[in-house]
Order: structure tokens, then sequence, then C-alpha cells
């Protein structure tokens, strides 16, 4: 039941009308940064389209079906040939694709349109999730757009990525997007105290670290995570307080140091949640709505000197900035040109719209 996953009311709410009108598009995108609950989300839909005992169009959780699309089997780790094919769950009709080396393969998307096709072998609903959707290239993609653009009544593809931005628009027009917001440390919390996941202290502390995603609070590497936001806290304060240009380039060559090459993208998402917050602040959230609540009273002097329309043009520039390093692979460069034009804040260039 969707009540079990934490955060999200509203997509909750949003999914169980659609369950319950029986008109589940045929294809649905879930975005939203990573940790918040997205995989989760899209397997409680599979359950309560092939439940056997559904309470209120729901998920019982319960029953042999539940349990099963609970189980996803995921091949051992060098076992190329099945991390190129759909990866089932412990039910014949829910399965999943990854990307198995950064790119999801066209072979993959020709599998999901051949088992789409067939009707299901022992639930209501055949299920497929594409995780990591943003990794589709070209060829992938237009393989792909064979199923989208007719998918079999019985048959439901969920997409789910982080980055939206990079998918073709010809892919987005045939999706109903649904967007997860980040948690708030509430609701972390509460689901780390419930489930009892940890006591309640660490719940606590962890809930208020972890920038939103339940991955993050789960993990435990929390002392990456406590570097990184510092390190961005400096950037958003070179660009807000100190409008200091040196500390910015001083900021752009560590994030390219070889120690934090594998944190790089880590690393933008957290001054993106961190831009976010204090543009929040200073259009008057509540700062319990915050993803960074912790870090209060260091957002709170930036959010008063902040123009929210910077702060937006920001998120747009970070955006910009992932797309060009797929194809660019000079990220110094990139990175010093991203905080110059933050900090001289040029309109951010035209880009097409997500929607
Ligand atoms: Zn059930």
């Amino acid at each position: 039941m969707f009540d079990q996953l934490a955060g999200n009311a509203r997509v909750k709410e949003v999914l169980k009308r659609m369950l319950e009108s029986g008109r589940l598009p045929g294809a649905l995108l879930f975005t939203g940064e990573e940790g918040v609950g997205k995989r989760l989300f899209a397997l409680e839909v599979a359950r309560a389209l092939n439940c056997r005992t559904p309470r209120n169009n729901e998920g019982c959780g319960e029953c042999s079906s539940c349990k099963r699309i609970e189980k996803i089997n995921y091949p051992e780790r060098d076992d190329a040939d099945e991390w190129n094919q759909i990866i089932w769950t412990d039910h014949p009709d829910v399965g999943l694709v990854v990307a198995p080396k950064r790119v999801l393969r066209v072979e993959q998307m020709r599998q999901i349109e051949k088992e789409a096709n067939f009707r299901p072998f022992e639930g209501k609903a055949r299920v497929f999730l594409i995780d990591e959707a943003d990794k589709l290239n070209d060829a992938s993609a237009n393989a792909l757009l064979k199923v989208l653009e007719e998918p079999p009544r019985t048959s439901h593809l969920i997409l789910i990525t982080a980055r939206p931005a990079m998918l073709l628009p010809t892919i987005l027009s045939r999706c109903q997007m649904i967007r997860f917001a980040p948690l708030t440390p509430d609701e972390i919390e509460t689901h780390l105290t419930k489930h009892k996941l940890v006591d309640s202290k660490t719940a606590r502390i962890r809930a208020r670290a972890a920038g939103g995603s339940m991955g993050r609070a789960l993990s435990g590497d929390l002392i990456t995570f406590t570097s990184q936001r510092k390190a961005m806290l400096k950037v958003l304060n070179a660009l807000v307080i100190s409008q200091n240009r040196a500390e910015l380039l001083r900021s752009a060559e560590q994030l390219n140091e070889a120690q934090y090459k594998d944190e790089f993208e880590e690393r933008l998402d957290v001054l993106e949640t961190l831009i976010r917050d204090a543009w929040m602040l200073s259009l008057g959230v509540r700062p319990s709505q915050l993803v960074n609540e912790d870090l209060l009273s260091e957002l709170q002097p930036i959010s008063d000197k902040l123009d929210p329309s910077r702060a937006g043009n920001w998120i747009l520039h970070i955006e910009d900035m992932r797309e060009q390093l797929i194809v660019n692979i000079n990220r110094k460069v990139t990175t010093d040109a991203l905080f110059l034009t933050m900090a001289g804040d040029v309109a951010a260039q035209k880009r097409p719209k997500v929607r």
C-alpha cells in the first residue's frame, strides 16, 4: 500500500486516482532526485494492478503476488549477459531494465516490446520499469518508441529518471510525467522510526543530513555528504555574500580534483538542493519544508540577499551543464564557465521545456 512509502503525498493521490478510475496510462515517467522512492512507487503500482486481494484498488502487501513483486532478481555483478536483459521480479509479469554500461541498449527495448505484447501470464497486467531512462541513446529510444506508440492495453511501462531533460521530446510527449519531490526531514525521520530502521536519535540526525534522499539517510555515507554540502555551501556563499570570483574558481578547481572525480554529479545535485532551499526561504517557505533544514542558520543570510529570479536561472545553468557533460569531456573548463556564468548571471540559454 502506498501509505507504507515515505513522503510524496501528492504523487500517492494522483496514482490512487488513476488506479481507481481504471485509467492508468500505458506509459508513465517518474521524475525526481535519487533516493526519493521512484522505483518503490513503481513497484507499488505493479502490485496494485496484480494483487490477489486488493484493498481500495491498492496492493495488500501480503498476498503471494504482492510479496513476489517486491523481490527483484538482480544478476551477479559480472554476469554481463543477464544485465543486458529484462531483470524479472519473482512475479512473471513484472520486470525492469537498467543501463548495463551507462547506456540502455536496443536489445533491451526490443525485449520489452516483445514481452509487452504478451497477455499477462498470471496477474492482470504486465509492468515494465525502465530505470535510468536518461541513459537511452538515440537507437534505444527509437526502439522504445515502437512500444510507446501503441502500448497493449494490459501492459504498462514506467520510465524512471532523475534527469528528464535528457530524454528525447518524442519519448517525453508519449509519457505522462509524475514528479516526485525531495523528502522533507520530517518525512524521512518518521519513516526511519516507523519501520524501526534506526533508533530515534540516529533517525533525527540522519533525516536532517540526508538532503531529501531516503537512500542517503539509509546508506550511512553521511561523512562524504557532509563534506560535499560544506563545499557547495561555499560556492553559494561566494556567489551571493562575498561575490568572490577567485573563491568560485578555487571551488571549481576542487570540484575537479581527482579524489572527487566520482562525486562530481552528486556535488552538483547537492548544490542544486542548496540553491533551491535558499530560493524557497526567500519566498517565505517554512524552514521545515527545506531539504537542508539543519543548515538554516547558513542558508538564511544567503536567502536574505538572494534575488529569486537568479536562483531560477542558476538551476537552469546547472541542468544545461549536465547535458553538456555527456559530449564535453573537459569538465574543468565547463565548471569554470558554469560558475562564472552564474556569477555574471547571464540569462539562461534557451532550452526545450520539460513537461
Ligand atoms: Zn496483494
